[in-house]
């Protein structure tokens, strides 16, 4: 028998503890709190320095081939 397919009083007290992140409601960490990561962290933070901030594209469509790639003949 195991409980760790469901929460127990104790995993629902670390919870407590450490709150929810504010930026995605996902549960923080004891490294980022009140954060879930340091991307959210980053995110807080730049949106206080900035007012508004874009998120930086994880991936871009474009190559580096594509990028140095001349016109393409015909
Ligand atoms: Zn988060």
């Amino acid at each position: 028998m195991s409980d760790s397919d469901k929460p127990s009083e104790k995993k629902s007290a670390d919870i407590v503890m450490l709150g929810r992140c504010p930026m995605c409601r996902k549960r923080a960490t004891l490294d980022y709190r009140p954060f879930c990561s340091k991307r959210c962290s980053d995110l807080d933070l730049a949106k206080w320095l900035g007012g508004n901030y874009a998120i930086p594209a994880e991936e871009t469509d474009l190559s580096e081939d594509d990028l140095n790639a001349p016109y393409a003949p015909e």
